[in-house]
């Protein structure tokens, strides 16, 4: 069992879903959480800003990282690679603060290998047209990257079974209030609270979880 209350939540979805949009309105609301900067070989798109949305790095920065560990997952993604940088995580759990990790299926995968008590959050759109036309009107992409998307997305949906969480992003104020939600479910747990109040715990008597 972690001695720590910090959790980690990857919230994992196909592009268009309204994922980022999610989980910036929730770092918003609580600015407790630490959101996990990832590396990536993808170019910038307008707007994006080195080391807000990602650090954009080269190929072979990007290989030296891994090479030396510096990451906790990595995984291709359109085809372009993707990375989690060990070194906050890492810090960030310790201290026992929430993390959050925008990551694709196969990163959660090898997070919850290192963190079995990650939680996975998966964001489904409210139905296939929708995702296209959310996918189009962002217009930060060519046409064959959208397509190439498109059809990536039914690959990232076919996992949703691995995230213990599903939340479908129709109304964005009430996927943002089921996020929410999940979030405090996530500080209530057990073992999240037996760490937070150690001292009440002792003091009542209340046996560690087995
Ligand atoms: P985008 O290029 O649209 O920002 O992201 C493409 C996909 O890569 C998304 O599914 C996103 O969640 C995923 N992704 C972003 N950062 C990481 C990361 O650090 N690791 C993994 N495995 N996937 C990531």
């Amino acid at each position: 069992m972690h001695a720590t209350p910090g959790n980690v939540f990857m919230v994992v979805a196909p592009s268009g879903a309204g994922k980022s949009s999610l989980v910036k309105a929730l770092l918003a609301q609580d600015p407790s959480i630490l959101l996990s900067i990832s590396c990536t070989t993808r170019a910038p798109r307008p707007g994006e800003q080195d080391g807000r949305e990602y650090r954009f790095v080269s190929a072979e920065e990007f290989r030296v990282m891994r090479d030396a560990q510096n990451l906790l997952e990595w995984a291709e993604v359109h085809g372009n690679f993707y990375g989690t940088p060990r070194d906050r995580i890492d810090e960030a759990t310790s201290q026992g603060r929430d993390v959050l990790l925008e990551i694709d299926w196969q990163g959660a995968r090898q997070v919850k290998q290192r963190f079995p008590r990650a939680i996975g959050i998966f964001v489904l759109p409210p139905s296939i047209e929708e995702l296209e036309s959310r996918l189009k009107a962002r217009g930060q992409d060519e046409p064959q990257v959208i397509a190439r998307r498109l059809m990536a997305a039914g690959g990232e949906i076919a996992h949703a079974p691995e995230c213990e969480y599903v939340i479908i992003n129709q109304e964005f104020s009430v996927a943002l209030s089921e996020l929410t939600q999940i979030v405090s479910a996530a500080r209530l747990r057990f073992s999240s609270q037996a760490a937070r109040h150690a001292q009440l715990f002792a003091q009542l008597g209340i046996p560690a979880e087995h």
